[in-house]
């Protein structure tokens, strides 16, 4: 089994963890920017972790033989810290020129404040203008809401819909997501929110294709290998391992190809082309890049 891990928070785990997800098969992983846990006072620390994402955790995730992309932004909770967010809003655009960035993210709403929407629409502009795709956060309360009004605000925008990733869905959000021609993620975590079984049960009723699933692992109680696990269920409860491999591999990869950044050195980890689908081919094997 290959797994490309579509959103994971590596900065707050172990390297047993990276051992034990490499073993599972993870290959590659995407770690996007959030909240720490203790509130920032300077955008100068958010510059640093910028820069632990794009350089350190790429050195720790090559020692297991797992390739680090990342997802750069002002993450929603600290957007509500006004001063700090122009700070942080003001050289974003410069981190996200890098090439191991495929997309702004997280982005989006924890409490559905208007300095939220505030970060959330300079934010999507920059992706705009950027052209990398979005990684949308959805709030845990009232996550209904929140999903609908990012929906509503990224329409308006005219940011193209199959270039953003509506992530920690349920059962009530995903078929919002997908109808409205968005990606739809899924954090399973081992206590909490969605179970791998939940995750399952939703893709019996809404199908293979735009599904994504995640371990998210943060800080709190939750579990590197979720998406592994995930995909254990999936053949448990009967399906197949292309089926398993289209939803751990192929559509994250190509929801992430999208930034046209996307080098993976992986033996073997070319996409396989559906059928049916054109000629084109995402060619992500051998194209060695010297990083
Ligand atoms: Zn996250």
């Amino acid at each position: 089994m290959r797994i490309f891990e579509p959103h994971i928070h590596m900065f707050s785990r172990v390297t047993d963890d990276y051992e034990a997800m490499a073993l599972a098969g993870v290959r590659a992983l995407l770690e996007p920017a959030f909240w720490l846990g203790q509130p920032r006072r300077h955008a100068g620390t958010f510059f640093d972790y910028f820069d632990s994402l794009l350089d350190f955790e790429v050195r720790r995730a090559a020692e297991f033989g797992i390739e680090h992309f990342c997802a750069l932004s002002l993450n929603p909770k600290e957007a509500n810290d006004e001063r700090l967010a122009a700070e942080v809003l003001a050289r974003l655009p410069e981190y996200l020129r890098h090439e191991r960035v495929l997309a702004v993210g997280e982005v989006g709403f924890d409490s559905i404040s208007p300095a939220e929407e505030k970060a959330l629409r300079a934010q999507v502009e920059i992706a705009a203008s950027m052209k990398l795709p979005l990684l949308v956060h959805t709030p845990h309360r009232d996550k209904r809401r929140g999903t609908v009004r990012t929906l509503e605000i990224v329409k308006e925008m005219r940011f193209p819909p199959e270039r953003v990733l509506v992530d920690h869905n349920t059962e009530e959000t995903t078929p919002l997501a997908r109808a409205a021609g968005c990606w739809a993620g899924h954090t399973v975590y081992p206590r909490t929110k969605l179970s791998a079984e939940r995750f399952v049960n939703i893709l019996d009723e809404n199908g293979l294709e735009g599904m994504l699933v995640n371990s998210s692992a943060d800080w709190g109680v939750s579990d590197a290998l979720n998406a592994a696990k995930s995909a254990r269920e999936m053949l448990r409860r009967g399906y197949g391992e292309d089926q398993v491999d289209k939803v751990v591999w192929e559509n994250p990869v190509a929801f992430y190809s999208q930034s046209g950044r996307l080098r993976l050195k992986a033996a073997g980890s070319e996409v396989r082309r559906e059928p049916g689908a054109d000629q084109k081919k995402i060619s992500v094997a051998a194209r060695l890049e010297a990083s």
